[in-house]
């Protein structure tokens, strides 16, 4: 069964946190999986979020040319990015060998590439062509090590996902309002969580 890469899903706010909440209801041993177990959704997702997230790759569209061959190199950037991430939203501050090992996976996304990256107004590069979507998971992943960024981490009790909170108060509680939050409300089991949390629509 094919995904359907609805908005909710890139509730993250950024490419790297959008592709580490690919895994839903991490911490659930029962019930978490993979929406990138089949790889081809590596390059469905990857088209969704170069309209999700044009903002971010300043207009650039995402190339995913063989889903098969990349896959282990997005996977290892999506799990160090969460397992980085995730500790420093837990515990207020970054592990030195969570970080090296992200580094490295970040790394890894772009040995090769040919992209000139960084330029004012072109953080990912120039938007005439398409970029890696390894390299541009890269790009994403190590943009979320500024400081400002790290106090902006936020784990949604509901789902378990990771967003930034781009609220003016920092003060937002729920990766998505319209679903997380209600969905929360709704239910009469508030209190057992595992019951609560449904899975269809996360
Ligand atoms: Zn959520």
């Amino acid at each position: 069964m094919t995904v359907s890469w609805i908005p909710h899903r890139f509730a993250g706010g950024v490419l790297a946190l959008d592709t580490a909440n690919t895994v839903v209801l991490r911490g659930d041993p029962e019930r978490t999986f993979d929406r990138f177990e089949d790889p081809d959704e590596i390059a469905r997702f990857a088209d969704a979020a170069a309209t999700f997230r044009a903002a971010e790759l300043g207009g650039r569209a995402l190339a995913v040319s063989a889903p098969r061959r990349i896959a282990p190199v997005v996977l290892a950037i999506r799990e160090a990015t969460d397992r980085l991430f995730r500790g420093a939203a837990t515990g207020g501050a970054a592990a030195a060998d969570d970080l090296a090992a992200f580094l490295r996976a970040c790394a890894t996304g772009l040995d090769g590439s040919k992209e000139r990256l960084g330029a004012p107004g072109r953080p990912f590069g120039d938007a005439a062509t398409p970029i890696a979507f390894e390299a541009a998971l890269a790009v994403s992943a190590l943009s979320l090590l500024s400081g400002v960024t790290m106090a902006r981490l936020r784990i949604c009790p509901n789902c378990n996902w990771l967003f930034l909170d781009r609220s003016r108060n920092a003060s937002r509680l729920w990766c998505d309002m319209a679903v997380c939050g209600n969905r929360r409300k709704a239910s009469r089991h508030y209190h057992r969580r595992k019951a609560a949390w449904e899975v269809d629509n996360v």
